[in-house]
């Protein structure tokens, strides 16, 4: 009897060791499973030169807590972790990148993963310009004035802080766009500037309104750009507002989505009543119609 019991004991003792064994063999081979790999989501996959696309990256739950590492050519992409953990970037496509197929590769602890941005080929339109040439060249005052404030500019589209905006991105304005982005200017004859956002129309003292939450870093009256404001969205995402005739919010304001933050007017080098309106990511110029196209 008693070694019967014995011999129950063991085969019992082999029956859990051996339903041990199946289940870690069993869990790690699910774990390689693509059920737990890294997810990447990068949308568009097609772009343009000037517009952002968005990448949303699940890492493995083995590489849990590490930032993902990645480039876009030849530019860190600088992620931040989201409510729901997952790691999100907006990436600034320079409007000077030449066509063809981006590999972007995302690397989470031991993991790996490429995924693919088409640049295609885009030709933005050009406007000539003529004006007498006393409009043209500018004092050597004015010059040393519009060099500060560029810089000043800069340094502020320069600073990276954590994400304020809230859902999707909304137009400042809802009138039309009288000149679009990447527009080529040639004045009297000489390439001068790129376009670097949206011109809307507008009445003098028409209501703008701010495309998405954020803080008022900068407001200001600037040569060219006259009584100007900027909007820090967080991740490097500025919104910059010119011509206006008047404002309505204060430096280090905190401000929602569209709140009214100034109003439409024509001071600085402006020839009518408009708004310009730009967005900059990461230093970048980007099209402000790629963005309020973004599913945020
Ligand atoms: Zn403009």
């Amino acid at each position: 009897m008693r070694f019967l019991i014995e011999v129950t004991k063991q085969q019992s003792m082999r029956r859990i060791i051996l339903r041990r064994i199946f289940l870690t063999a069993a869990l790690a081979l699910l774990t390689n499973l693509p059920l737990f790999a890294m997810n990447v989501e990068l949308r568009p996959e097609k772009v343009i030169p000037g517009d952002v696309f968005l990448l949303r990256v699940q890492p493995d739950k083995s590489a849990a807590g590490n930032t993902p590492q990645a480039e876009f050519a030849g530019r860190k992409i600088g992620f931040y972790q989201d409510a729901d953990n997952h790691f999100i970037a907006l990436v600034p496509v320079d409007i000077d990148t030449s066509p063809g197929k981006y590999p972007v590769t995302i690397k989470a602890g031991d993991e790996e993963k490429i995924s693919h941005v088409n640049v295609g080929p885009h030709k933005f339109p050009t406007k000539k310009i003529t004006l007498p040439g006393e409009k043209v060249i500018l004092s050597p005052e004015d010059l040393q004035r519009a060099g500060k404030e560029a810089e000043l500019l800069k340094n502020i589209l320069s600073q990276t802080t954590s994400p304020e905006w809230d859902g999707r991105f909304k137009a400042p304005m809802d009138t039309k766009v009288s000149e679009t982005f990447g527009v080529k200017r040639i004045m009297n004859g000489k390439k001068t500037s790129v376009h670097g956002g949206l011109d809307y129309k507008g009445q003098m003292g028409a209501p703008v309104k701010a495309v998405n939450a954020g803080t008022v870093v900068l407001r200001d009256e600037f040569f060219f750009g006259g009584n100007t404001l900027v909007i820090d969205h967080g991740m490097g995402l500025f919104s910059v507002y010119m011509h206006l005739s008047e404002f309505k919010v204060s430096k280090d304001e905190k401000i929602s989505k569209g709140h009214v933050i100034g109003l439409v007017g024509m001071t600085g080098r402006a020839t009518g009543p408009h708004l310009h309106f730009g967005f900059n990511l990461q230093g970048v110029r980007v099209n402000p119609a790629s963005l309020f196209k973004l599913k945020l």
